[in-house]
């Protein structure tokens, strides 16, 4: 798939900085995944400083909209005491699905860093891109694939226990069948980006 020169000069943009808040993007993602949820994790950072932290909270609280993106943007807005984060730059292990791209406008972020693709779901370079739309009144710089492999990882394990869950060789998260696998990261589970 031909993708835009989203990537980076990592160097120029700071690979350690980059690679220490996607680890605790990963973090977060870890704990979704020990949560029984499809792993995926989230930060703000502003000025070198984490503002807010999310994981996929969808199963647990049935609230749709709970993606890692959200949480971590309502609580970084909590703390700067305002819903405009300008200047800041969300760190996520998955590429945003449309919603989450949506709040990253709305937020006014300024710059946008994501662990793996998502072919089937990501709006920011595989399905849609709504990064740099100039029919919208904001734009923002995108940095893919960073530690992405350690990304898909969780998700192609997370999707493979719940696929052997599903063959009945092993109890499946809720039972089987209460973990939406059409979710983000379905096709990372699946080995499609791999
Ligand atoms: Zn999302």
């Amino acid at each position: 798939m031909e993708r835009k020169a989203m990537v980076h000069d990592k160097a120029a943009e700071g690979e350690v900085g980059h690679d220490l808040f996607m680890s605790a993007a990963l973090d977060e993602a870890r704990r979704a995944g020990e949560k029984e949820e499809v792993p995926v994790g989230a930060v703000v950072v502003c000025d070198g400083e984490i503002l807010g932290r999310g994981h996929n909270l969808r199963e647990g609280t049935g609230d749709p909209t709970s993606h890692a993106e959200i949480v971590a943007i309502r609580e970084a807005a909590a703390r700067r005491g305002g819903w405009r984060l300008t200047g800041a730059t969300l760190y996520v292990t998955l590429e945003p699905c449309i919603m989450c791209v949506g709040a990253v406008l709305q937020a006014r972020l300024s710059s946008l860093v994501f662990g793996c693709y998502d072919p089937k779901g990501g709006a920011c370079g595989s399905l849609y891109d709504f990064s740099d739309d100039i029919r919208l009144n904001h734009s923002f710089t995108v940095y893919g694939g960073v530690r992405g492999s350690e990304a898909a990882e969780l998700l192609t394990r997370f999707f493979a226990r719940l696929r052997k869950g599903r063959d009945g060789t092993k109890s499946a998260p809720h039972g089987g069948d209460a973990v939406d696998v059409r979710s983000c990261g379905e096709d990372v589970g699946r080995g499609e980006f791999l």
